[in-house]
């Protein structure tokens, strides 16, 4: 390993994680997590201090949202892969509308697209980089698409499409919710995942549902189709309402949940959490924009993702190699998505992430590429 760069201790990141998901785990959450020992891990889901805990989370979750009349936090097992079949069960009737541009958006078309009991999805796509935003078009009664599309560091508005009718607007909100703020009544489902901005563990989800979303997962429950237990939404509506889930959650990841939940009304909400990964990733852009070889991926500004940066490296600098470096000593996860094959790095900067860690993250690389190539 003596062909490491060593970067100096005052350029080096306090804390190097930097990953889209899982992301940073704060060191208030894990002590929370040791002071849930014994009261609270390790102890049955059916009874008091977990169903507390779950109480807690989904009134925080409501006080961070500010939660119109009538809308409900839901939650269930299984994450937001799991809850995009739960969808094509339990909230679209016939046919779905997608945007599809980059890998998450993607994944729940495919998974509408190839239900049995549905129609043919209707799937708008664009380029890696750009966005599409939902259009009225008859006969579809779900319209879904991704606030931040976090395998290409593209964020959309979440604006209700005009003229839909009593269709619904369902929101992946994996990566934005925590990070980003939102006008939660355009949506009419708002879901995610805790271990991106909010810092804990995966294998959950969370749904924010509007009524009209409610009525919609009883209609559907009412009128005979078979949904597996597992997927329905009708089920881990009941069991939300009873701070339950259908079956064993895991404890930890709501333990961290609620503590970074705490540390986010704390500060002010979601103002608060929006504008500390903004200033991280306005760090990253404004880097990237005076870099001479760097790039910002998406390039309408509009678009940039706050929480999720993607900037392309010139041909002269390898990612791989520049990670390897950083790796080395403790700068992690910072990888382009897989599959986008590019000479890109992207930067998790979820509300967790220390924007001093995010200029020091700039500092290492700089330090690093000046005497890579050399
Ligand atoms: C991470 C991510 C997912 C997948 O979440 P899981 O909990 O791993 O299933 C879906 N959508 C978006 C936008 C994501 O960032």
């Amino acid at each position: 390993m003596t062909d490491i760069i060593e970067i100096p201790p005052a350029l080096l990141p306090r804390d190097g994680r930097f990953g889209s998901g899982p992301s940073k785990v704060t060191d208030a959450q894990v002590d929370a997590l040791v002071a849930s020992q014994p009261g609270v891990l390790g102890t049955s889901h059916r009874q008091a201090p977990v169903k507390n805990l779950v109480r807690d989370i989904r009134a925080m979750l409501g006080e961070l949202y500010a939660l119109p009349a009538g809308y409900e936090v839901m939650l269930g097992n299984g994450g937001s892969t799991m809850f995009w079949d739960a969808a094509a069960f339990s909230l679209v009737r016939e046919r779905a509308q997608h945007c599809a541009f980059g890998e998450f958006g993607s994944k729940f078309a495919k998974a509408t697209d190839a239900a049995p009991h549905l129609g043919a999805s209707s799937i708008r796509t664009v380029a890696p980089g750009g966005a599409v935003l939902p259009e009225a078009e008859p006969g579809i009664d779900v319209y879904a698409w991704p606030h931040n599309e976090t395998s290409t560091g593209v964020c959309v508005p979440v604006v209700r499409p005009e003229g839909i009718g009593e269709a619904l607007t369902v929101v992946d909100a994996t990566s934005a919710a925590g990070g980003v703020e939102v006008d939660i009544a355009q949506a009419d489902v708002y879901y995610f995942a805790p271990q991106k901005s909010f810092a804990a563990d995966g294998g959950l989800w969370f749904a924010i549902v509007s009524p009209a979303a409610i009525a919609r997962i009883d209609e559907i429950a009412a009128s005979g189709r078979w949904i597996p237990e597992s997927l329905s939404l009708k089920v881990a509506l009941d069991n939300s309402r009873a701070e339950q889930t259908l079956n064993t959650p895991a404890v930890a990841t709501l333990v961290l949940m609620r503590a970074q939940l705490e540390w986010m009304l704390a500060g002010g909400g979601l103002p608060f959490t929006a504008a500390r990964s903004r200033a991280s990733s306005d760090l990253l852009y404004d880097w990237a924009a005076r870099t001479g070889w760097t790039e910002t991926f998406v390039t309408d500004p509009g678009l940039r993702s706050p929480v999720v940066a993607t900037i392309d490296l010139h041909q002269s600098v390898d990612s791989a190699e520049l990670r390897r470096h950083l790796r080395a000593q403790g700068v992690v996860d910072i990888d382009p998505y897989r599959k986008l094959g590019r000479n890109q790095i992207r930067v998790g900067v979820y509300p967790a992430v220390d924007p001093e860690d995010v200029s020091r993250l700039v500092q290492s690389m700089d330090y690093l590429v000046e005497r890579l190539l050399t």
